[in-house]
């Protein structure tokens, strides 16, 4: 089972996408990488969520790549006596500190003392990623009068920004401490860290995970974006969180900020996410709108190596059809003549590595010979990921011995990942590589495909070997 495409799905898990059928029906639909939103939902919830995904892992005997995502301080309003209400514009509306009592019209706990004693008269706050706006008449410690400037419905638990204030927060509370403890104990891939301001923090989650999982440094602060050279270096892989991104700043700016981060993670051959509101319609309808395809596939053709879905498919009444759309979305626009110029141009040259050496002779083989497919033995990922940043055209088959690197492959762009065992010699090698192939459906008897290994075989950071094998009538080398 392989996908007919490069750029990978994430999919959020949540209420409507927390029953086994549905988690496989999304798998299958095209979902590479799932994402536990910690922000919501109980260990429990979680819990349950990654066992059936691990189920279904071993079932159809496929990596499926978890990505856990810490709330980070992420202000948040409590809830609602009837899980919502509506806010008139010009209406009067409290916040206040009582988490225990259920709001209404007139109020709502903000159970946050940062945000009480950094306000000022006629601060702004945006709730429900801006959609909503109040501002403040009158405050103490302990609550917020404020007038609605822009009403809306407004739901439980929905988030609170305070465009321009800069609250004393750590990027990990005491709640994202315990999630990861507990996260990091499930076995999950990825963890990604919400409100990243300062390189520093990715070191902080870095150590605590202590090699478990991979780091995704969620960029959704203008003080991120100050310092994203040396936050894209530090991180594993990032997530462009327009969501946040878009309330903290000027919706204008959103787009050139998203094309300047993939930009630079393809030229430090980070795996990228955007993400945010993709399909933000298909939380009730099951057809997107026309710009929101456009969006999606605007990702595709900058080279991004993954698009994400959020409400659409954690929370909404479509999950399964906003999967489906946008693995259609992906493969239409990859099979546009214009993607694989468009993907070239915005790439940057390779390092003086071995690694790239090795990558760019990969793909120049690649395309020269139009070989079906390519496979890269990787222990830790890291030559998989540096000849992804190529982004060759044919196949690319991250075949490697650890169970853990071929589910952070699911995130990578074009990377088929398949757990094979260790081989010793370059003819079992090159047997194994082409068998593979063949049984993953991604080359034919007589085709041609360009290996990428190192030697000695096993250890990490090696990669030193091109070697380029024909499939034999069964599949066997010929070369
Ligand atoms: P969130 O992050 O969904 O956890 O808020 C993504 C974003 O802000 O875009
Ligand atoms: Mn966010």
């Amino acid at each position: 089972m392989h996908r007919n495409r490069k750029a990978k799905i994430v999919a959020t898990v949540g209420p409507a996408s927390t029953d086994g059928a549905t988690l496989e029906a999304m798998f299958r639909a095209g979902a590479d990488v799932f994402r536990l939103n910690f922000s919501h939902g109980t260990h429990e919830d979680h819990r349950k969520r990654y066992d059936i995904l691990r189920g279904l892992e071993s079932s159809l005997g496929r990596p499926i790549g978890i990505l856990m995502d810490l709330q980070g301080p992420k202000l948040r309003i409590g809830t609602f006596a009837d899980g919502s209400v509506g806010l008139e514009t010009g209406a009067s509306f409290r916040l206040d500190l009582d988490a225990d009592r259920p709001g209404d019209r007139h109020r709502v706990a903000l159970p946050h003392p940062e945000i009480f004693a950094a306000l000022e008269t006629h601060t702004r706050l945006l709730l429900d990623d801006g959609r909503i706006e109040l501002r403040v008449e009158s405050f103490s410690a302990g609550h917020a009068d404020t007038t609605v400037i822009n009403g809306g419905v407004l739901s439980d638990r929905k988030g609170v920004n305070v465009p321009g204030v800069v609250l004393p927060l750590s990027a990990l509370t005491d709640k994202d401490r315990k999630d990861l403890a507990f996260g990091l104990g499930l076995g999950v891939d990825w963890v990604a860290l919400s409100f990243v301001q300062r390189v520093e923090d990715i070191h902080e989650v870095r150590a605590l995970a202590g090699g478990r999982a991979g780091i995704v440094a969620k960029l959704e602060k203008p003080a991120a974006i100050n310092e994203l050279e040396a936050i894209v270096q530090a991180s594993d892989a990032i997530m462009v969180a327009r969501g946040d991104l878009g309330v903290e700043l000027p919706a204008e700016q959103v787009p050139a900020i998203q094309k300047r981060i993939v930009r630079v993670c393809r030229r430090l051959g980070k795996p990228v996410i955007v993400a945010t509101q993709m399909l933000e319609s298909m939380v009730g309808a099951p057809v997107p709108t026309r710009a929101e395809a456009s969006d999606v596939a605007t990702a595709i053709y900058d080279g991004v190596d993954a698009v994400m879905l959020s409400a659409e498919s954690a929370s909404g009444k479509y999950p399964l059809e906003a999967v489906t759309m946008m693995n259609r979305i992906i493969v239409q626009t990859e099979a546009d003549p214009y993607y694989a110029e468009s993907i070239k141009a915005n790439a940057s040259p390779p390092q003086a590595e071995i690694e790239d050496a090795i990558g760019l002779a990969m793909r120049s083989a690649a395309d020269l010979l139009n070989v079906a497919a390519t496979a890269a033995y990787t222990t830790s990922g890291h030559s998989a990921l540096r000849i992804a940043r190529e982004r060759p055209r044919a196949s690319l088959i991250g075949m490697t011995p650890s169970l853990a690197t071929a589910r952070r492959l699911a995130l990578a762009w074009g990377v088929h990942a398949v757990l094979v065992h260790t081989v010793e010699s370059v003819p079992e090698m090159t047997e194994f590589a082409c068998a593979t192939a063949l049984r993953e459906g991604l080359a034919k008897p007589g085709q041609t495909i360009v290996i990428a290994a190192g030697m000695p075989f096993g250890a990490a950071g090696n990669t030193n070997l091109l070697h380029i094998a024909r499939l034999g009538q069964e599949g066997r080398s010929r070369t």
